[in-house]
């Protein structure tokens, strides 16, 4: 499986410096058939294995992921350059995770009682089989746990699709699984590129399909599990808005945006992509921002004072670099940043932009890197207005003291998710999800678990009744 080709697209390579590290195989046609050959025979027991002796595995993957966080933490930070820290933190979210829904699924999914004028009914909740989780590579660990946790803890079976840059990642998964006593074929990694898995939908054996991603990889997907009525759920981009009101803090303010901006150097679907502040403040805000740029350390992920990390490959560099290129060109102020850092790895300068209107591309586009884009707006109404003009409606901040206000404001935000005085957070208690295009479904929280079960009613009832 670790056979070095020429051809793969699977391999680690470290955008520190960006050199190949090793590659993998991509496994063939038949393999991936045998292998969810098998991930549907092991459903046919693991739907069956009590939630207590599912909890008892769970628990153990998350003691053992808590055990070898630091190890698990530097496989990310190498693969694809997060910070350090942020990778550890990854490692102990995931683990949560998996306690969380270890804990909750068997009261999640007892049999629910509706009420009836005779008899009974209520909802038994179901596993359905093969899940094919689709994932990409900027929270390596994370993004496998949301699904896999509460998925096999419903009693579904999964392959995972990891994103082709985080294969050693995805493969340890699989390995802390198996040493945690996850029976054969419950959870298997694949290694298939990106392009050669929406064949994989019309596979019978495959019954429901989660993507985490980019629109073009979700739209194909699911327009794949649509052809052949499975259920799919998607997770995609975000630009989401972080709208700042006059009775803020200013500084506070500043230095939550600023630092949720290079989280992760700026590759984080809830990221906060788009900063709005009233013209009252604007240019005390951006005087404020300036300072703090001047506090990023751009470097080594491994480097404990670094705070900006490179981007997870050189074509994401490449890409991200364009389209700031692009807003300058469309006539956007690029006020600081905006190039690539003058060494080697996949680097791109901390940047801010400014005076971006609706005839530019970055008005409305996800620009996933370091890029902090500021607006200026003169009524709450037009800051709804651009918060709600991109298709995407992921997540969002709102930023004040008076937190009625707050929240008032959060109501009229498109999104799935709103924070106030945070950018978008993560909790294993929470939902995680967006409307518009940034998908459909909901991860993490009790939603979590009901997206890949079926609920069927059974209802008792007698012959002579009305219905
Ligand atoms: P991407 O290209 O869509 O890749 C994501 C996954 O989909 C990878 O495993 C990739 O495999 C696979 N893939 C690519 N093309 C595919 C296709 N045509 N059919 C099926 N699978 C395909 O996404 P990305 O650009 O690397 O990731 C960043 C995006 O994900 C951003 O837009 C970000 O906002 C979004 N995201 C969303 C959330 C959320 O919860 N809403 C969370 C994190 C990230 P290969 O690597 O082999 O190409």
């Amino acid at each position: 499986m670790s056979t070095p080709t020429k051809t793969s697209s699977i391999k680690t390579v470290n955008p520190f410096n960006n050199e190949v590290v090793k590659e993998f195989e991509a496994m063939s046609a038949d393999q991936v058939s045998a292998i969810i050959d098998k991930a549907d025979e092991a459903f046919k027991t693991w739907k069956n294995t009590s939630f207590e002796a599912r909890a008892k595995v769970m628990h153990q993957v998350a003691k053992i992921m808590r055990e070898r966080k630091e190890e698990l933490g530097k496989l990310a930070t190498l693969e694809m350059g997060k910070l350090i820290a942020e990778s550890i933190y990854e490692v102990e979210l995931s683990a949560d995770i998996f306690d969380y829904y270890a804990d909750k699924a068997a009261e999640l999914l007892a049999d629910h009682p509706l009420e009836v004028q005779h008899g009974e009914a209520f909802l038994s909740y179901e596993p359905i089989g093969v899940i094919l989780s689709v994932q990409p590579w900027n929270f390596p660990y994370y993004q496998i746990t949301r699904s896999a946790a509460a998925h096999v803890m419903a009693g579904n079976t999964m392959v995972l699709k990891h994103a082709s840059n985080v294969p050693q990642c995805a493969q340890i998964m699989e390995d802390i699984f198996k040493e945690a006593g996850l029976p054969d074929g419950v959870y298997t990694n694949l290694f298939v590129a990106g392009k050669d898995i929406e064949p994989l939908v019309a596979n019978t054996k495959i019954k429901g399909v989660t993507l985490t991603g980019s629109k073009p990889a979700g739209a194909s997907i699911a327009a794949a599990a649509g052809a052949q009525v499975k259920k799919s759920t998607l997770e995609l981009g975000g630009s989401d808005p972080f709208i700042v009101l006059e009775d803020v803090d200013l500084q506070q303010a500043v230095e939550v945006a600023v630092a949720g901006r290079m989280w992760n150097a700026g590759q984080v679907c809830v990221s906060p992509k788009r900063v709005l502040v009233p013209a009252s403040k604007y240019e005390a805000f951006l005087s404020k921002t300036k300072d703090a740029f001047a506090q990023l350390k751009v470097g080594n992920p491994l480097d404990a004072d670094t705070n900006v990390a490179p981007l997870s490959s050189e074509k994401a560099a490449v890409d991200v670099v364009a389209q700031v290129q692009k807003a300058a060109e469309q006539g956007a102020h690029v006020i600081l940043g905006g190039k690539r850092v003058d060494r080697a790895g996949a680097f791109v300068e901390p940047t801010l932009i400014t005076d971006i209107t609706p005839d530019m591309d970055a008005y409305y586009e996800e620009i996933f890197g370091p890029v902090f884009q500021l607006y200026r707006y003169n009524t709450i109404d037009e800051a709804i207005e651009i918060a709600n003009a991109t298709e995407f409606g992921l997540g969002g901040t709102v930023f004040g003291k008076d937190t009625q206000k707050a929240v008032e404001v959060a109501r009229k935000i498109d999104t799935g998710m709103v924070y106030i005085n945070h950018v978008t957070g993560i909790a294993p208690e929470l939902p995680f999800g967006g409307t518009k295009e940034s998908g459909y479904g909901r991860e993490q929280s009790p939603a979590g678990i009901y997206e890949f079960v079926n609920a069927k009613l059974i209802r008792t009832t007698t012959p002579d009744a009305n219905y």
